[in-house]
Order: C-alpha cells, then structure tokens, then sequence
C-alpha cells in the first residue's frame, strides 16, 4: 500500500492582472509522505505559499491534480465532500495577529472554528474540545477569555495551531509558521510542531522564506523559484550536495553555525524577472553564473539526479 498522502500533480495557480496572467505557480508536482514534513523554501514572492493556498484550495488552481489519500480533491463540489477535505487539510498562518478576529477571546476564537465548521455539532462537545485543543498546544485555561492584543506572539500562534488541530486534520500547511515571531519564541513552536507532528500522527507542507528554520523540521526540501520546483530532496543532501545553482546562492547566505563562519556568499546579478512574463527557457537563466545556449532555449525537467534527489538545471 502507497505511503503517499499527498500527490501534488502539474500544479498551475494564474492570477489575471491588466499587464497579463501572472504566473504564480507554475507547473509543480511533488508527493508527500504520510508523516512526513516537506520543507518549501524560496524568496519572498516565489509562489510557495499561493501552492500552499492552491493545495487547500484557497486560491482555486487554475490547473493540476491534488490528490489527497488518492482522491482527487479538486473534483469536490458539493459543501459536504469540501467541508470533509477542509477537516482534513488545514492550515496555519504566518502572521496569527492578522488572521485571528480581535473581537473574539481564546475561547470564542477556537469554539468558533469548529461551529463554522460543524464538526462537533452539541455546545459540550465544543467546548470539550476547545478545552483538549488548548491543553495539546500549551495554551493555559485560564486564557480562555484572554484577547488576541493581551497575549504574546507565541500565544497567539498557538491559537492558530489550535484552531488548524481542532478539526482533527491529517495533513497541514505551515506557512511561514514563526517568520513573524520573536527567534527565542521561535525554538518553542517549531519543538511544539514537531512534538505534534508525532503524538498526532500529523503530515506537514512547511513553507519558509528561511532554509536555516525548514532545516530543523523538514524529511525533505523543495527549492522554489519563480513559481518552478528547482530542486527537492531530502534535508541533508539539499545543504550536503546541493545541483541547482539557486539552491547554492541560498545556501551561501547561511553561516556556518559551528563556527559562526559564513560560506563564500554568492551574489545574484539582476533581480527575479516578473512572474507576468517568465524567461522562455530555464527560469533562473538571466541570474545563473553557469547559463548555457540551451538555457534560454527550453525550461530543463525537474529530474531524478540519484537516490531521489531531483533538479531542474540542463548543467550535468
Ligand atoms: Fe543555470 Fe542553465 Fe541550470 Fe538554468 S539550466 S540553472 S541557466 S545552468
């Protein structure tokens, strides 16, 4: 039996704007494991969290196969077969300031999500199950009445995981999970999210801007440029042995912690082109040190370079 929860097939998310489709993503596929966590890495304004947000449906894809324990969920149409997948599938946000309503105390905050979404159906139910989710993620009861503006960011976050596992779901998108929080609350969450991952048995898509954080929680790596998978494979071989250039210009800009020593940085020339109208050939081809007659001319495949590491670069 596949081990496979997730299958993420051809993935397109386009958003129309007066200048043309802006290619957000652009053709990905990747597969996760059940328990596993698959770090997705790139700059601010790659596309990794709108494929998080296509992957639950938040942004409708504009094309692409999702399939989610082999089912293919972009095939849901009515409230019930879409209200099972959102239980099953959730998300946590990056910034838990803006996306929790500051009307509403801890309580209501959780108690509210599961009303919206009729998991538990009686008043006891739902506040039995608030109570359990706060005690899974450390938030003390006596914080129930508690609002968003009186508690620090980590509580905050908390909510949201709170919220995410209050439904009981399998798999979760992490995107940008502490990138607005304090570092030293930073360590807390991503021990907590592990912790999670195990005692719940939980599969994790964890999208960060930053490849030293996904480095801590991450099975295996995806390397995102301009709406293109670059390069994935697992957590080791992406700092060990990375191919694509791009996952080596990143990887530069990390110290050494041992020895609080940085690598020879590599400096990209030029910006990232615009997503409305890509490069023809190789996306990172107006950037890359190494670039090739070919490059320009045709996009290179995302291929198997050995023991599961792929990479999308014509240079063998
Ligand atoms: Fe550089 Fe060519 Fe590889 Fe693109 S395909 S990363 S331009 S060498």
């Amino acid at each position: 039996m596949s081990n496979t929860i997730l299958e993420v097939k051809n993935l397109k998310k386009y958003f129309p704007t007066k200048k043309g489709l802006l290619h957000a993503v652009d053709d990905i596929s990747f597969a996760i494991n059940k328990g596993e966590t698959l770090g997705l890495v790139g700059e601010s304004g790659c596309g990794k969290s709108t494929a998080g947000r296509a992957i639950l449906r938040l942004h409708e894809p504009t094309a692409g196969e999702i399939l989610f324990e082999g089912k293919n969920t972009l095939q849901y149409r009515g409230q019930k077969e879409k209200r099972k997948m959102r239980q099953e599938m959730q998300i946590v946000f990056q910034d838990p300031y803006s996306s929790l309503n500051p009307r509403l105390n801890t309580f209501e905050l959780i108690a509210d999500y599961l009303y919206v979404n009729k998991t538990y159906k009686t008043k006891k139910e739902i506040k039995e199950r608030v109570k359990e989710v706060m005690h899974i993620v450390g938030l003390e009861e006596r914080l129930e009445d508690s609002y968003p503006h009186e508690l620090d960011g980590g509580r905050r976050q908390r909510i949201g995981i709170a919220r995410a596992l209050s439904l009981n779901p399998k798999f979760i998108v992490m995107d940008e999970p502490v990138s607005a929080l304090d570092v030293s609350i930073q360590a807390q969450i991503l021990n907590l999210l592990a912790e999670l991952q195990k005692s719940l048995s939980l599969t994790y898509l964890f999208i960060s801007h930053n490849l030293s954080v996904v480095k801590h929680i991450s099975d295996r790596i995806a390397v995102m440029y301009l709406g293109k998978i670059v390069e994935i494979t697992d957590y080791k071989s992406i700092f060990s042995n990375p191919i694509h250039p791009y996952t080596k210009a990143l990887l530069s800009a990390i110290p050494i912690p041992k020895y609080g020593l940085k690598r020879e940085r590599i400096i990209l020339p030029g910006d990232v082109p615009s997503p409305i109208n890509p490069p023809a050939g190789c996306v990172f081809c107006g950037r890359c040190a190494y670039k090739m007659p070919v490059c320009a001319e045709a996009a290179p495949e995302l291929e198997d370079r050995g023991a599961g590491h792929f990479a999308a670069c014509h240079l063998k």
